[in-house]
């Protein structure tokens, strides 16, 4: 196993912004892993775990040891009556594993198809996207503690899951590498077609009898005619998480600006489309060097060649501002920070 001095991460994060590590390993075992958490070198420095890079805005040169989990494989662990158990290396790319569970018939991960990264991140901020989150089918996770590098098992109720959060944001950050995940994939398959676009699209396909691979069809079309595709801009996905407000400030909202757009949640909340909040500052289609605002979603900022990560996040300070002057909501980032 080799760590190696002053590396580019510019293939490794989807903004592909040109910043240095100042070490870089990558691990394919859980060996490989104890082997490199027991170097001297980590006895200095917190490492940087890494996954595809597609959750990430480097701000500037990473000042640690990123360590890239490459860990590999995907097995069928277990079943009962209702489910397969199906446990993925936490390196295995997402929407691989995606196809791996359309080619098996298992269901539940179909609408989350196309999304970028790895399996070990899908945890960390409970991917979701078209109606579904990825505690709906989390079983567990084994992750090695950083300073003592013990193996453990955690269960979803140990990961307290949330929307587009976890505990590996709060109370574990930085304390674990996540190695494998274990799902948990439906026999009978429930489909989840309640997002409008969703249904729009398989009409549009001529589709009459469902099927998973019809909904991840559907799913990919969506995602590919709207989202800009990392390989030709940079970009992280959504850089904002949707705001959720009171059904009483919403309803004051909607006498201001009757086209908002909200939808109201199990707390009786009600989420706003941060999409729309920040097309309606003008922000959408903007472009200031080569920082800017995706023209087809306002939600993904953009790095259209050879944009800084502080640039684009002095762009996400001036969203935040001029969405919290207009409408009083006061938006988040969901991209991890660096
Ligand atoms: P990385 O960016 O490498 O890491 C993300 C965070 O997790 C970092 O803090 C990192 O340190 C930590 N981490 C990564 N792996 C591990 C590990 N094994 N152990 C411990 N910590 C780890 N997200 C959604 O939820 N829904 C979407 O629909 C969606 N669409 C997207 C579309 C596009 C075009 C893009 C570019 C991104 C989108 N995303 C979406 C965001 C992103 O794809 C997901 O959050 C994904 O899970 C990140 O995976 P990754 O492997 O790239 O993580
Ligand atoms: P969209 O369909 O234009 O909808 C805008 C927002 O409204 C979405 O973010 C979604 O919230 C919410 N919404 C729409 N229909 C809803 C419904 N029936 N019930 C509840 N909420 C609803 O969104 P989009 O940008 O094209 O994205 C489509 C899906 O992919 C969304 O789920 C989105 O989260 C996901 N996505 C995520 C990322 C990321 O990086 N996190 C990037 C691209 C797409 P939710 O976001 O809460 O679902």
């Amino acid at each position: 196993m080799q760590i190696k001095g002053n590396i580019s991460l510019k293939e490794f994060n989807t903004f592909g912004i040109e910043v240095s590590a100042k070490y870089f390993a990558s691990f394919r075992s859980e060996r490989m892993l104890q082997e490199l958490l027991s170097q001297r070198l980590l006895s200095i420095y917190t490492p940087l775990i890494l996954g595809g890079g597609s959750n990430i805005l480097f701000t500037k040169d990473v000042d640690t040891i990123v360590m890239k989990n490459e860990i590999e494989g995907i097995e069928l662990i277990s079943q009962d009556e209702d489910y397969f158990y199906v446990k993925a290396g936490a390196g295995v790319n997402w929407h691989s594993f995606v196809m791996y569970c359309l080619d098996h018939n298992y269901a539940g991960v179909e609408n989350l198809a196309l999304i970028p990264g790895n399996v070990g991140a899908t945890p960390m901020q409970n991917i979701g996207a078209y109606g579904v989150e990825i505690k709906e089918v989390f079983h567990s996770l084994e992750a090695m503690h950083i300073k003592d590098k013990a193996l453990v098992v955690m269960s979803n109720k140990d990961c307290s899951f949330g929307y587009r959060e976890s505990i590996f944001k709060h109370k574990y950050k930085n304390q674990f590498v996540i190695t494998s995940v274990t799902y948990k994939l439906k026999k009978e398959v429930e489909f989840n077609i309640s997002y409008g676009s969703v249904a729009k699209e398989l009409e549009m396909m001529g589709v009459k009898e469902l099927s998973i691979r019809s909904v991840a069809q559907a799913v990919i079309n969506i995602r590919s005619s709207k989202l800009p595709n990392p390989k030709i801009i940079g970009n992280a996905g959504s850089f904002f998480k949707n705001p959720e407000i009171s059904l009483a400030q919403y309803e004051e909202l909607k006498i201001k600006f009757p086209s908002i757009v909200g939808y109201t949640t199990e707390k009786d909340n009600v989420k706003i489309a941060a999409g729309w909040l920040i097309e309606q500052c003008g922000w959408k289609g903007f472009r200031e060097g080569d920082v800017g605002c995706h023209e087809k979603q306002a939600l993904v900022l953009v790095n259209f060649a050879k944009a800084t990560g502080a640039g684009i996040y002095n762009l996400s300070e001036r969203i935040i501002e001029s969405v919290f002057q207009q409408f009083q909501i006061r938006l988040e980032r969901e991209v991890n920070i660096y």
